[in-house]
């Protein structure tokens, strides 16, 4: 049995000081809760060293919101993979429909960042979901089939059997509006079809797949218990410690 994962997109928010008092609440909640959920904080890069530095393996790791795709040299204002993985940084959210739209990240870029990530030993937490209008003229399987195959599989076995893979539907992403427990349900065992297809079952079987999209603690319980969920990653209610780790418990209760 595996255990399942929640992840924490603090986005572009906070204080440095309302950061490290997030920390603080953070780690005195985990402590006390002992969630068996592996436990994924994401700040933005400035509070990246404050996060390692209290990092505590058993407690919560730390990933990035993002990457530069160039290894290092004159680019103003990147972040290089090898400099986040100097830090300690295990996780790398890629491909976040906010990238995409507001940074025009492509398919292309997302490759490109793939391969820095783990060519840096950082774990993708690779996003994919269709917009609203995608889903409502029944374009959402197309569109995250493109998504997965264009993002992802130019790797071959080893290097896929790293990535985790967050569904979040955009329209679902800071809405309120979550997918139903059978949509999750539906589009992680049709993104496992996909593996299987390109990798074969048993990676199929053993990639996780997250869910993102307004997920809090009043309804993690039920998405989390769908088959092929294998945890969350959760934007808006990881900002609050208490509300975090409720979703972490409740992730701990069904591991994978
Ligand atoms: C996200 O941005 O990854 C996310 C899931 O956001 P929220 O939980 O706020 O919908």
């Amino acid at each position: 049995m595996r255990k399942k994962i929640v992840a924490g997109n603090w986005k572009m928010n906070l204080s440095f000081h309302e950061a490290e008092a997030l920390i603080h609440n953070l780690m005195d909640e985990l402590e006390e809760a002992k969630p068996t959920a592996e436990v994924i904080i994401c700040p933005s890069f400035p509070f990246i060293e404050m996060a390692t530095d209290y990092m505590e393996e058993h407690l919560f790791k730390v990933g990035a919101q993002n990457i530069s795709p160039f290894d290092s040299g004159a680019y103003t204002g990147e972040v290089s993979a090898a400099m986040l993985a100097s830090m300690d940084v295990t996780h790398c959210i890629l491909g976040h429909s906010e990238r995409r739209k507001y940074f025009n990240e492509d398919d292309k870029m997302l490759t490109i960042k793939v391969n820095q990530a783990l060519a840096n030993k950082l774990i993708p937490i690779f996003c994919v979901g269709e917009s609203l209008p995608e889903r409502e003229s029944g374009k959402h399987l197309e569109v995250v089939r493109r998504q997965v195959r264009h993002g992802l599989f130019h790797l071959d076995t080893d290097e896929f059997a790293k990535v985790i893979i967050a569904y979040e539907p955009v329209w679902a992403i800071g809405t309120g509006m979550t997918a139903t427990p059978e949509q999750a349900k539906d589009m992680h065992s049709y993104i496992r079809t996909l593996i299987a297809e390109r990798y074969g079952d048993e990676v199929a079987k053993a990639t996780m797949v997250l869910y993102g999209g307004s997920c809090n603690s009043e309804n993690a319980l039920e998405i989390f218990s769908q088959e092929g969920v294998d945890g969350g990653l959760i934007g808006g209610a990881s900002l609050k410690a208490e509300e975090f780790i409720s979703i972490c418990k409740q992730a701990s209760i069904q591991d994978v």
